[in-house]
């Protein structure tokens, strides 16, 4: 019943996430989540405050959390620190507050595709700046008249990660613009740019509790930088909902924030995974870009991704295929799961490269 949407929801483009099947039996490869349970700390905290009182709003100013987050991160206090109801919501707030419609908004070609979906909800132009032939972001192809710039780091789906050198000569050239770094998978093996904060106005990093927390159900993600930045957001928020982080999720992810130790063990634990895994996967004959994330985008020669993609989901095995844009319409995104999960994933494979 188009008839009843206003012309600028008949014509967006939805951002299409990847499938959450119902049931047990599947090893789900496909959204980048954790496989591990999310501090105990985080969970013990989330019950008490399903005990205490849900009958009140929750903290509108989020100020444990926010303060959690500077004191880890080294922030000066809780005016550099924006906390959100996921950092996809984060995001869209971050296009509405600091981007305008009369020039283009720079990202990569292949990145997270829900920038252009940002862009056509605000009615923001965009330019996709291709990756080179080696599925790398290649800064200097950004030099170009722009009003702002994202991109993830690492990248997703192609898991490239650039130092913090590449991203600090790229902020200081970009700084009468926003430069957004999305550190969606920075703990996984990444150095954050959050230490360069304090140098540069123009950059705002935005993080996620979803991959490196294992809290992808709570939807809570975070935003760093200089605070009139932050008041930028909390403007575009206040505009919108006070109320976007409830009071669960503010006392889950406060303690999951502080639980810095057991974050960095899960976090160690996938990496580990992740290296044997690709050594495994290269042996096979699979071919992939370094990863700095907790996921690999690999492609084999002979044999087509679809193919395996089907195979794997016969097998009750769910990874992301993405059919658009062509150029990687061969490769396979697969998050990575447990030393167990991913055993029998590569027997499958083994199975599929070998016998057919
Ligand atoms: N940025 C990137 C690059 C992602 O891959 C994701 C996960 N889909 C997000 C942001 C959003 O994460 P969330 O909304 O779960 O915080």
């Amino acid at each position: 019943m188009h008839k009843y949407l206003s012309k600028r929801a008949k014509e967006l483009i939805p951002y299409v996430p990847g499938e959450q099947p119902i049931g047990d039996n599947l090893i789900k490869l496909n959204t980048n989540e954790n496989p591990y349970l999310p501090s105990p700390k985080a969970m013990d905290s989330m019950v008490n405050a399903v005990n205490r009182d849900l009958t009140k709003y929750p903290k509108p100013e989020c100020s444990d959390l926010r303060e959690a987050i500077a004191n880890v991160e080294n922030l000066p206090d809780i005016s550099y620190v924006y906390t959100g109801n996921g950092s996809d919501e984060i995001l869209a707030f971050c296009f509405q507050a600091f981007f305008d419609t009369d020039k283009d908004v720079l990202f990569p070609d292949i990145t997270y595709s829900f920038y252009p979906v940002y862009c056509g909800l605000y009615g923001l132009k965009y330019k996709e700046i291709p990756l080179d032939k080696n599925l790398k972001i290649d800064f200097d192809d950004y030099k170009i008249e722009n009003t702002g710039v994202i991109f993830p780091n690492p990248n997703a789906p192609t898991g490239e990660y650039k130092n913090l050198d590449a991203i600090e000569k790229f902020v200081s050239e970009n700084l009468y613009k926003v430069v957004i770094v999305d550190e969606a998978y920075i703990e996984f093996g990444g150095k954050s740019a959050v230490c360069l904060i304090d140098k540069y106005p123009n950059l705002l990093v935005v993080r996620t509790l979803s991959k490196s927390h294992s809290l992808a159900g709570l939807r809570l993600g975070y935003a760093m930088g200089q605070p009139h930045l932050i008041d930028g957001i909390i403007r575009v928020k206040n505009s919108f909902n006070s109320y976007t982080c409830d009071t669960i999720a503010q006392a889950g992810a406060t303690q999951s924030i502080l639980d810095v130790k057991y974050k960095d063990e899960t976090c160690k634990k996938i990496i580990k995974t992740r290296e044997s895994t690709e050594k495994r996967l290269r042996k096979m004959g699979f071919n992939m870009p370094n990863s700095k994330t907790n996921f690999l985008f690999i492609t084999h020669l002979q044999y087509d991704a679809k193919f395996i993609f089907d195979t794997l989901r016969e097998n009750n095995i769910l990874v992301r295929y993405f059919s658009k844009p062509e150029r990687i319409n061969q490769y396979l995104r697969m998050s990575i799961g447990t030393d167990e999960q991913m055993d029998i994933v590569i027997d499958i494979l083994k199975d599929i490269v070998t016998k057919r």
